[in-house]
């Protein structure tokens, strides 16, 4: 485990420099607050699947104070291999895919981080409510607003918690816009635009399988823009429009969007302008605006550093691992009880699933589609 002193180190030299009070007064991650080494309650957590993110997720942690990793659920024998021996897990955390329910039966694990194809988040957090384990679920939470709700519910009944790896929500330069608009220093805000988009590569990967992916760009990069209209602007939508374009149907199959525009209308009057696609590149920007000035990320949804600035000049927050922040904050969110600045818990995942609903439903029907969140 890493003391504060290691984790202070890993914030760059320039941003170390800066004041910590608005990112402070906004949400400091508890990690950052402390003065004391800590020795408190840990999250101990299993990761199922270990791919791409879980192993970033997996090495990010080592940083994190309150929570660690302990166990792996896993269809690829030889991956537990290497990750026992990286992460000195003891074979009786490791599970496969077929046996994980028998996690019930292992009182050093508390909660597992599922990390796997979107199709497959449903059935597994609902296994890992049914074995009495706190459920951690990548994005989207979910392939629809019914799946998110089915997942609520297994999680209720079992009496444990459910969170979505929305990893901003806990992000300084984010958080640093976030207050600045509650605090009014933007003036009322009417207008959000979300870019989100990159040129995906290998046609054959499970992100444009409609079956394991549910959809394509807007299920996995589009909902950063969506997500984000809600935490900038500070309310949900209450309508939304929706236009799609496709350039490449060899690649892009049905039921796998390339590029998708859309606009949501919000109950003060904002509106917010949106994009997501898999075929443009260098789209990771957030603008919010207000009648007294502006806030501007870019990159605003990459792993980091963000970037940030306002119409009074650049904004100057620590640069952080995102998920070594995340899983800290997660563990006081399940262990401590502790409230968010802005929700990771199932409601909010399913809102972001409740609007790309109506995303595919506008764009099939031609509609303008009204939102309850
Ligand atoms: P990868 O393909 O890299 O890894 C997914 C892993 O899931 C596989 O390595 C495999 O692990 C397991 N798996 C189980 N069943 C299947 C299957 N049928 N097909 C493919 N893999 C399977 O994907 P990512 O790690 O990039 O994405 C996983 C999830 O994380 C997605 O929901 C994605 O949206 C989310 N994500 C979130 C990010 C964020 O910033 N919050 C960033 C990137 C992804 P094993 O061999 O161990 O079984």
């Amino acid at each position: 485990m890493q003391s504060r002193r290691d984790f202070l180190q890993k914030l760059t030299a320039s941003a170390a420099a800066l004041s910590f009070t608005s990112y402070a007064a906004a949400a400091a991650p508890s990690v950052l607050r402390e003065s004391q080494p800590y020795d408190g309650p840990v999250l101990r957590v299993a990761i199922m699947g270990l791919g791409g993110y879980g192993s970033r997720v997996a090495e990010a942690m080592q940083s994190s104070k309150m929570a660690k990793l302990v166990g792996v659920i896993s269809g690829t024998p030889s991956k537990i291999k290497d990750w026992q021996t990286k992460y000195n897990i003891p074979e009786k955390n490791c599970y496969n895919y077929d046996n994980f329910d028998q996690i019930k039966n292992n009182a050093d694990i508390d909660a597992v981080y599922v990390i796997t194809p979107n199709a497959l988040h449903r059935d597994q957090v609902i296994r890992v409510a049914k074995a009495g384990k706190h459920a951690i679920t990548e994005k989207p939470m979910g392939l629809n607003a019914k799946e998110c709700q089915d997942m609520i519910d297994a999680c209720k009944k079992a009496n444990v918690k459910l969170l979505v790896g929305y990893r901003l929500h806990f992000e300084p330069f984010t958080l640093e816009v976030v207050r600045m608009r509650k605090d009014g220093e933007l003036g009322k805000v009417n207008f959000f635009q979300g870019l989100s988009g990159f040129k995906i590569g290998d046609p054959s990967q499970w992100r444009l399988n409609k079956q394991l992916a549910g959809g394509g760009s807007m299920m996995d990069i589009g909902i950063y823009a969506i997500n984000g209209s809600r935490y900038m602007l500070g309310e949900d939508p209450i309508w939304v429009t929706a236009q799609e374009t496709k350039t490449d149907p060899q690649k892009f199959k049905e039921g796998v969007d390339e590029t998708i525009t859309f606009q949501l209308g919000f109950p003060s009057g904002a509106v917010a302008s949106c994009l997501s696609s898999y075929n443009i590149n260098f789209l990771d920007r957030f603008f919010l605006s207000g009648d007294k000035g502006f806030a501007e990320l870019s990159p605003a949804t990459g792993y980091g550093p963000l970037k940030g600035r306002t119409n009074k000049g650049e904004i100057n927050q620590p640069v952080v691992t995102h998920q070594t922040v995340q899983m800290d904050e997660m563990a006081a969110i399940i262990l401590q009880n502790k409230k968010p600045v802005i929700p990771v818990d199932g409601e909010e995942g399913m809102k972001d699933l409740k609007i790309i609903d109506a995303i595919y439903e506008s764009i099939k029907t031609g509609k303008q589609i009204a939102l309850k969140l």
